[in-house]
């Protein structure tokens, strides 16, 4: 249940209409109420620095409540679409002789629509500030949502972006640009296990080709930096592998997501297996000619 880690309060709650709240709602105003920008918006901006959230939950499921919320004819208790749908005869839950049944409230509504916090990724660079009820919905798909590195001792955790530049700075990764539908021809050594990707001129993704060992073939797999990998743009990856002449090993496959990226992972992922007649080199430290093309999936 997510109302106990909320701990029932809210902080910083933006509120861009006319607070119209129930009577046991405190409100303390902070800094003044901000004017409305345009002549005849009647809306007012102010920071809440405390709100039971307990009202912005339905008592039956403790879901967060969002339009259209139900309340009771007496007026005194709320109810969420779903909820109220399924009670016996729509009749509240709480009113004493099974009170009246539920009816839209639009001033509950807009309560909710109202009540705006700011995403839970802020101190990874986030700056968006969405309604209370659909906090979940974006902290999960967020962008700046961390991740960590897998340098061993190191723990370093924060957004797509800044692990990029931690993972450059502090650990000597190689770091490319990328365009997608671009190809770009990457040498790449055997001791060398990692590059990173960046779509610098695109969306800003990050990816990170690695190389792990596979008897004495390599396995090469690409995958996207980030938190919520079923969220947002998906990627396609087309992978060469060069020998002599013509000769090439293709790979072309969706591109995973990593929240952690480190060595691959050769049993959930795909990867190109490169054997050792397609490296060149002398010695045991042979190199291999790759092409990477990356694409946004339509
Ligand atoms: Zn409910
Ligand atoms: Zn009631
Ligand atoms: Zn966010
Ligand atoms: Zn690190």
């Amino acid at each position: 249940m997510e109302l106990g880690n909320e701990n029932a309060t809210v902080k910083k709650a933006r509120v861009e209409e006319p607070l119209l709240l129930p009577p046991n709602v405190q409100v303390k105003q902070e800094g003044g109420v901000v004017a409305a920008a345009a002549e005849g918006d009647t809306r007012k901006e102010m920071d809440i620095i405390k709100f039971d959230a307990t009202l912005l939950h339905c008592p039956v499921c403790s879901d967060r409540l969002r339009p259209p919320v139900f309340l009771c004819a007496a007026g005194l208790h709320i109810a969420c679409s779903c909820c109220q749908g399924k009670l016996p005869g729509k009749r509240c839950h709480s009113c004493d002789h099974g009170g009246g049944s539920y009816v839209r409230s639009p001033l509950m509504d807009k309560v909710v629509c109202s009540a705006r916090v700011q995403c839970a990724h802020r101190q990874h660079g986030c700056t968006s500030c969405v309604a209370y009820f659909e906090a979940s919905d974006h902290e999960s798909a967020c962008p700046r949502a961390p991740c960590s590195c897998t340098v061993p001792g190191c723990g370093f955790a924060a957004s797509p972006p800044n692990l990029l530049g931690h993972l450059a700075s502090t650990h000597a990764w190689p770091v490319h640009s990328i365009r997608y539908r671009t190809h770009l021809g990457l040498a790449v050594r055997a001791s060398e296990p990692r590059a990173l990707l960046v779509a610098a001129e695109e969306d800003g993704a990050v990816f990170l080709l690695s190389v792990a060992a596979l008897g004495t073939a390599r396995a090469v797999s690409v995958v996207c930096v980030r938190a919520n990998g079923d969220a947002g743009q998906q990627y396609s990856l087309k992978l060469w592998a060069h020998g002599s002449g013509d000769r090439a090993v293709i790979l072309d496959s969706e591109v995973t997501s990593s929240v952690a990226p480190g060595e691959i992972n050769v049993d959930a992922w795909e990867f190109l297996a490169v054997p050792p007649t397609m490296m060149t080199g002398p010695g045991p430290d042979k190199e291999m000619v790759l092409t990477v093309c990356i694409d946004e999936a339509s």
